[in-house]
């Protein structure tokens, strides 16, 4: 190898959500980058704060202390708690129910006969799915290799049909609680495969120890993780930075964006699957396939803040699904601040997901405030005139689901580029998108630019010491 020019960076980072500052985290001793378009860093984790409370209008349950990002939060410093209120509360109507067991709920819901007949069997099924999940997630990977494994498995995992055709016919409102159940990924459930619906679901309803089974929250939200990094790097970040090229030139990679290019060993492009795609010069033909059949679903959230002086009833709960409401979820997100004496006022989150979200996105931030209200004071009536100020959030790109057919393009994806000056970040590798996801990303692509780097270096002499 001829000697490697010299570049203006080591490492140029494209993408300033969680899996750019992640890998920005784990190269910060290397001259680096970080380009953002926005004028934030952060991407899908924001979070609004107002006085003791504060609302995540996006990712909101954090992994567990046994994972990338929750060894990130015990670097960081960041205090991240167990939520105790429950996460399997379903509001039908006007009434929420809580019982201690999921699989109590077709027996204490509102349900005629038939209906009832229809949700234990689909019920049954799903929990037949769940504990096929549960097995292949029955541990934590603890290396590279194995997550690439049990990410496979997961790609793999019933991904010959959707949700809707797994469960079979449903009856009456059980069709839409099961509608419900497949938007937490961020999907219709004749859009998502089972195997992804069904993982989404082993997350809420898996043993307690199953990775994210129990929701963990970030004391005063978890945007406090993207202002941690930021303190630690701000001057490595450009915010307001739109790339428009990204190519690679062989022995380095120059990066175009506004009016400048720099120059670089190695680029990690950490945006999502689509955009790296149109910014990257040319995308092997598998690859660039793989990149376009990544899907996404929309999530429509909004922010509420509350100024009850006493106890509500979904005080010990902190996660409602809502079938059949203007919204698919109910997130208290005061729940965790609730251990002793309670405080007056609340925050709670609520969202819907899949093509619905996409619709009502177009609307004004009154129509939604408007629609999403509805609901949300049909399930806790007590909060009438008491709503002091809602937040609406809208993310056209909420998560990755993988629909069927997708594991088809897992080898491509996972493959990327034959070489490491240019490597891939972000959530979309895995068929149901999140924190951990876009952070293990992250790992792997710096383990990639990490050997391009120590190449470069012993080419030009300036390595081995
Ligand atoms: C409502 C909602 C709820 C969620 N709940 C959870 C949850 O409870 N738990 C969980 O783990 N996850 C959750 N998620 C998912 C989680 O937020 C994402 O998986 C994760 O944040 C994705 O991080 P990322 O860095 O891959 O992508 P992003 O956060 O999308 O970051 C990509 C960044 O690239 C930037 N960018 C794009 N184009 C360019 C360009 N040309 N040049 C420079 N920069 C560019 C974008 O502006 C953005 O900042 C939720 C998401 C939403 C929307």
């Amino acid at each position: 190898m001829s000697n490697s020019p010299v570049t203006d960076y080591d490492v140029v980072i494209v993408g300033g959500g969680i899996a750019g500052l992640f890998s920005a985290w784990r190269l910060r001793d290397r001259k680096i980058l970080i380009l953002e378009a926005d004028e934030r860093v952060g991407g899908r984790i924001k979070s609004v704060r107002r006085g003791d409370y504060w609302v995540n209008v996006g990712a909101h349950v954090f992994p567990h202390t046994d994972t990338h990002m929750g060894q990130l939060a015990i670097e960081l410093g960041l205090d991240v708690r167990q939520v105790k209120g429950s996460v399997t509360g379903m509001g039908l109507g006007a009434r929420i129910v809580d019982p201690a067991r999921v699989e109590m709920l077709p027996f204490v819901l509102p349900l005629t006969l038939r209906e009832r007949a229809s949700m234990i069997k689909a019920g049954l099924k799903l929990a037949l799915g769940v504990r096929q999940v549960n097995r292949i997630e029955d541990h934590q990977p603890q290396t590279p290799a194995d997550e690439v494994k049990q990410r496979h498995r997961l790609v793999e995992f019933r991904n010959d049909q959707t949700f809707e055709e797994y469960l079979g016919p449903l009856r009456g409102r059980v069709e839409s609680i099961f509608d419900c159940i497949a938007r937490r990924a961020a999907a219709d459930s004749y859009e998502v495969s089972s195997g992804t619906a069904l993982l989404c679901c082993a997350h809420v309803m898996g043993p307690k120890d199953a990775p994210g089974a129990t929701a963990r929250v970030v004391i005063g939200g978890t945007e406090e993780v993207v202002h941690a990094l930021h303190a630690r790097l701000g001057d490595h970040i450009r915010v307001g930075a739109p790339v428009e090229r990204v190519t690679d030139q062989g022995d380095h990679v120059e990066v175009r964006f506004l009016d400048e290019t720099v120059t670089a060993q190695s680029v990690i492009v950490a945006t999502p699957a689509h955009i790296a795609r149109d910014i990257i010069d040319d995308v092997p033909p598998p690859l660039d396939e793989a990149l376009r059949h990544v899907t996404h679903g929309a999530f429509l959230s909004m922010a509420i803040f509350t100024s009850e002086s006493g106890p509500l009833p979904i005080d010990d709960v902190y996660a409602v699904t809502t079938p059949g409401h203007e919204i698919d979820f109910l997130f208290n997100h005061a729940q965790v601040t609730r251990e002793g004496e309670r405080k007056s006022g609340g925050s709670l989150m609520c969202y819907r997901g899949g093509p619905r979200a996409a619709e009502l996105m177009a609307e004004s931030d009154e129509v939604i405030e408007r629609t999403f209200l509805r609901s949300v004071l049909e399930l806790v009536p007590q909060l009438r005139g008491k709503i002091t100020e809602t937040v609406v959030q809208r993310w056209p790109l909420g998560t990755i689901y993988a629909a069927p057919g997708r594991a088809a393009f897992q080898p491509a994806l996972e493959r990327g580029f034959d070489h490491g000056r240019i490597a891939l970040a972000g959530d979309y590798f895995d068929p149901l998108s999140g924190m951990e996801q876009a952070a293990r990303s992250s790992l792997r692509a710096v383990l990639r630019v990490s050997e391009n780097l120590r190449s470069a270096e012993v080419a030009s002499g300036r390595g081995g010491q």
